[in-house]
């Protein structure tokens, strides 16, 4: 039995993400994506974007800045990858407008990094194969391909390339494409025996010659398919594992052999689970999937707008490492029962090894939970940082707001900060903080101003006269004068402090009561309390 892979070796560390910019990715991708990133970073080695774009007719102007944009957003940039210049000679039509600004200025050492400008070392590669006699011209149509997997249709057995040009000579199919003649290249598969495969998750898998085809490895139209690219790609870009989807593994021996036939060494292979929902199905839009799906990205007029997880982040309010941790447990577990794990501890518990081979769930419900987590340990001053541009894009707060402005919001939002899941929630509960009156609800006034009538009204405007020579302006205080003034009205409990917390903020639920009205400030609480006396005397 032949040798095909080695398990182990000893080079830097080097790993790819390889998307095609066909569409905008799935989560799935993104995953895969990160645990490449953190094979890398966990051993000091360099994490690579290549552009698999040799199919030209899919690719979607767009999803390359979408697909850059989410990395950066989830903070796993590339260290070598598409950089200004090599972006700046593409289609522009056909790719659409990169944002220079998101890009480094400098691509690597191994580029370029789209595929569709190393056409030139594919040709190199493909012709050391035909001068070796490890690939071959073959001339069939369309038409008679189809016509050969029609038969083996009709008598039920899987379609195999019947290999009539395999042994013809090399000289004699030159001359053929001289002379016009269509040709594809295809590889030379072994034709009988065992071939092993090794991946690290897996281990050693024996695959039968007999069931599998002399692959095409340049297509009609002069490109080379993913299976000729990706492989001359990962040997010259010097990548050490292979981390992709386990979709790839049918195809795993075909790469295996092609890897051997070139004499070049067999990276560590690794394919990852795939992600599905909760359901266990394949995830799609039906699994709630706002966080899936993200509020962008559209295709408007064929064209991607917007990206997926920087949409998530700038829009939805999921924190970066929230999500880097969400993704990386999807798959993945440190072997103990910890979930909430940030970065570094993920970078140092994370290894291949541990990886699963069984599909990974995709649980929004858990996203969300865990984002809390992670927002309730922001430190206030992180926490307002980052949700004072949520304010700005609903308006609550001015693009660019003056210092009381900043403080006034900082103050409400800090009341807000346990309860938040998702910083775009703040501005649902904050938003009567800022104008001078809060809106009130008819069924709120019914229930707490204008129940007990003129009581009501007289027992509000008590609590205004107290709050308003109460000095200094504090929770404490605030809490001593309202307490006082209830006492005197006979007022308990809700009866106490409900109608305070309508009449201040127009809502029944809400931050501690004393806390918020410390908060709001002496004027606003008067102002409010004025007009709750107007609506509770009806
Ligand atoms: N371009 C392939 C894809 O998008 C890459 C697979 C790989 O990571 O090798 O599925």
């Amino acid at each position: 039995m032949t040798e095909l892979t080695s398990d182990s070796f000893d080079r830097p560390v080097r790993t790819r993400f390889a998307p095609s910019p066909t569409g905008f990715l799935h989560v799935g991708a993104f995953r895969t994506a990160l645990f490449s990133w953190l094979v890398a970073k966990k051993f000091g080695g360099q994490f690579i974007l290549r552009v698999e774009d040799t199919d030209q007719a899919r690719v979607v102007p767009g999803s390359l800045e979408s697909l850059i944009r989410s990395m950066q957003a989830l903070g796993i940039m590339y260290d070598e990858g598409p950089d200004k210049s090599s972006v700046a000679a593409l289609d522009v039509q056909k790719y659409g407008a990169v944002d220079p600004s998101i890009l480094p200025d400098f691509d690597g050492e191994y580029g370029p990094y789209f595929q569709s400008q190393r056409l030139t070392r594919y040709s190199e590669v493909l012709e050391q194969l035909l001068e070796e006699g490890k690939a071959y011209y073959a001339f069939e149509t369309q038409e008679e391909l189809d016509a050969q997997r029609a038969v083996a249709m009709a008598r039920k057995i899987p379609f195999l390339y019947n290999r009539r040009y395999r042994d013809f000579s090399l000289g004699e199919s030159r001359d053929r494409i001289a002379r016009g003649e269509p040709a594809v290249i295809r590889f030379k598969m072994p034709v009988s025996g065992p071939i092993r495969t090794v991946d690290a998750l897996r281990g050693e898998t024996i695959w039968d010659a007999t069931t599998m085809d002399d692959f095409i490895i340049q297509k009609s139209d002069g490109f080379p398919p993913y299976h000729l690219a990706a492989i001359v790609d990962d040997h010259d870009m010097l990548i050490s594992h292979v981390l992709r989807g386990e979709e790839w593994i049918p195809s795993f021996p075909k790469h295996v052999c092609l890897v051997q036939a070139l004499g070049w060494e067999q990276p560590i292979w690794i394919h990852a689970p795939s992600v599905l929902g909760t359901d266990k199905k394949k995830l799609s839009k039906r699994h709630g999937a706002k966080p899936l799906i993200g509020p962008v990205p559209e295709l408007k007029d064929g064209e991607l707008t917007g990206d997926f997880l920087s949409g998530l982040i700038n829009q939805e309010g999921y924190l970066p490492e929230a999500l880097v941790n969400f993704l990386a447990l999807i798959g993945w577990s440190p072997g103990d029962d910890r979930e909430v794990m940030p970065l570094s501890e993920l970078l140092s518990a994370f290894s291949v090894e541990a990886i699963s081979t069984a599909p990974g769930i995709f649980d929004a419900d858990k996203l969300l939970w865990m984002n809390g987590v992670y927002i309730r340990n922001l430190s206030r001053e992180d926490f307002v940082q980052r949700a004072l541009p949520f304010l700005q894009n609903a308006k609550l707060l001015p693009d660019n707001p003056n210092i009381e402005e900043v403080t006034y919001a900082s103050v409400a939002l800090e009341l807000e900060q346990e309860r938040v899941k998702r910083l775009d929630e703040v501005s649902a509960l904050t938003d009567f903080f800022f104008p001078e009156l809060p809106v009130y609800s008819e069924k709120s006034v019914a229930n707490w101003l204008r129940k007990g009538g003129m009581t009501t009204a007289a027992y509000l405007s008590a609590v205004a006269s107290s709050l308003s020579n109460i000095e200094p302006w504090n929770e404490t205080v605030v809490e001593q004068a309202v307490r006082n003034t209830g006492i005197e009205f006979n007022r308990e409990k809700g009866e106490l402090t409900h109608p305070v917390r309508v009449a201040v903020t127009g809502r029944e639920t809400g931050p501690g009561l004393f806390e918020t009205i410390a908060a709001m400030g002496k004027k606003r609480t008067l102002t409010r309390l004025a007009h709750a006396v107007e609506l509770a005397r009806g």
